[in-house]
């Protein structure tokens, strides 16, 4: 059975990535939301001091995904590295979701290559910061249809095709490419690629403007007779019409959880400015009344906190389950959609209950709420989303259920 509780050995991770994420993200949160595309230095010296504390067995990032087993303890309950990242994802994002997106060595490409590289790959990519390029300017939903080709060349393939959204394209040592080795034969022909960013024929086209997470580099490339050795390939070069789609989706399986806990950490930094900003108007919220006796705002504030535990505890069991070797797709799905939006619809009512003070600058209400947005967006938008939990619920396909 699920154990809610935090397990006692993360409690100082979780103070760990609290005190990062008020000391090194919350100062210099409004700073590079204003300077977009300027690579927030700070983050240097406290990526360094958490590649420190992922070789003592902690770490606070998205890209530390691991699959789930490399406990000891055989069986019974077994909480993990996937929860562990979770609520350390939470923390950090209580300081900033776009300063975490811009952390050196914790990309959704690191992620990807958790998932589902080999051990050789798994070392000979450890340390470096991947980036994951799936959205193609015809394909964003779809990631099954995407159009970048893969062929092969003695002991290389050659890359062609466009990117799009590439977070921390710039930025990142490399870039986790999805392209297909044959597109008459589907899903199953879609393999991901590791190209290092100075690669011949791998071009920066633009960095994208942003309504929110401005401090995150959001790329668009293009990769022209782009050349990468076989052994880039993650995961099985075979097609394997069988498994489908299988191999890459893995990776979304450990991602989503991390983006549903992203939505999570931003929405609990604006119900507690938020709380704040009541008490000191003289709002009261009551645990022990029934919310229709309260004040509205109190009675909205408390309908909201509710909604947020609901977003948190689903995004809990899709972790733990993750690190019990369970298959949680559906749980993934679900803790992105309740957690994305429940995100947006949080942090945007937070700046209607403080009204003019939560629209303006002078608190970082109005940043949350634009920061927020992407999260039901990017690794499968709330209606994808809603899509893969009915399709898991009534058994269908994805070919008879689109
Ligand atoms: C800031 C940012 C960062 C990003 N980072 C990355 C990254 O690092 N790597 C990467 O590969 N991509 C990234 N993306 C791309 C992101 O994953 C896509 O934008 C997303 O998957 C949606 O694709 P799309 O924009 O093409 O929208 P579309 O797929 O065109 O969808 C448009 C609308 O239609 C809805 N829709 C689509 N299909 C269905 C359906 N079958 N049923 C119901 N509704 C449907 C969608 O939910 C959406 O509301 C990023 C995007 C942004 C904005």
């Amino acid at each position: 059975m699920i154990n809610l509780e935090v397990p006692r050995k993360f409690a100082q991770l979780v103070d760990q990535a609290h005190q990062a994420a008020a000391e090194f993200f919350r100062p210099n949160s409004r700073k590079y939301d204003q300077a977009e595309h300027t690579y927030p230095k700070e983050l240097d010296m406290l990526a360094a001091l958490l590649d420190g504390l992922s070789a003592a067995g902690g770490g606070a990032g998205a890209g530390g995904v691991r699959r789930g087993g490399t406990e000891k303890k055989a069986d019974g309950n077994r909480n993990g590295s996937n929860l562990q990242l979770l609520l350390g994802t939470i923390e950090m994002c209580w300081g900033d979701v776009g300063l975490l997106l811009s952390m050196p060595r914790q990309g959704l490409g690191n992620a990807a290559i958790a998932s589902v590289a080999n051990d050789e790959q798994l070392k000979r990519y450890e340390g470096k910061w991947a980036a994951m390029a799936i959205t193609e300017p015809d394909t964003g939903s779809d990631s099954g249809a995407i159009r970048t080709t893969a062929v092969r060349d003695g002991d290389y393939y050659v890359l062609n095709g466009e990117k799009i959204f590439v977070t921390s394209g710039e930025r990142a040592d490399c870039v986790v490419v999805w392209a297909t080795l044959d597109r008459s034969l589907g899903k199953a022909a879609i393999k991901s690629f590791v190209v290092d960013r100075d690669t011949p024929g791998f071009e920066l086209v633009r960095l994208e403007h942003k309504l929110g997470i401005r401090a995150s580099d959001t790329a668009h490339f293009r990769l022209d007779n782009v050349r990468v050795h076989k052994d880039n390939l993650l995961g099985s070069p075979e097609i394997n019409t069988e498994q489908g789609f299988a191999g890459v989706m893995q990776t979304f399986d450990n991602t989503r959880p991390l983006v549903a806990a992203m939505a999570i950490g931003v929405a609990r930094a604006s119900l507690e400015e938020t709380r704040r900003l009541l008490e000191e108007a003289g709002v009261d919220i009551d645990y022990d009344r029934p919310a229709f006796t309260q004040s509205a705002a109190a009675a909205t504030y408390l309908q909201l906190e509710a909604d947020w535990e609901a977003a948190y505890l689903l995004a809990l069991e899709a972790a733990w389950m993750a690190d019990n070797r369970k298959p949680n797709s559906l749980q993934a799905s679900m803790a992105k959609a309740k957690a994305g939006r429940s995100g947006s619809d949080i942090t945007l009512r937070c700046v209607e209950l403080a009204g003019s003070v939560g629209y303006g600058e002078g608190t970082l209400l109005e940043k949350w709420a634009r920061d927020s947005k992407i999260l039901d967006i990017f690794e499968g938008t709330q209606q994808i989303q809603q899509l893969i939990v009915a399709r898991r619920l009534l058994g269908k396909s994805s070919s008879e259920l689109k």
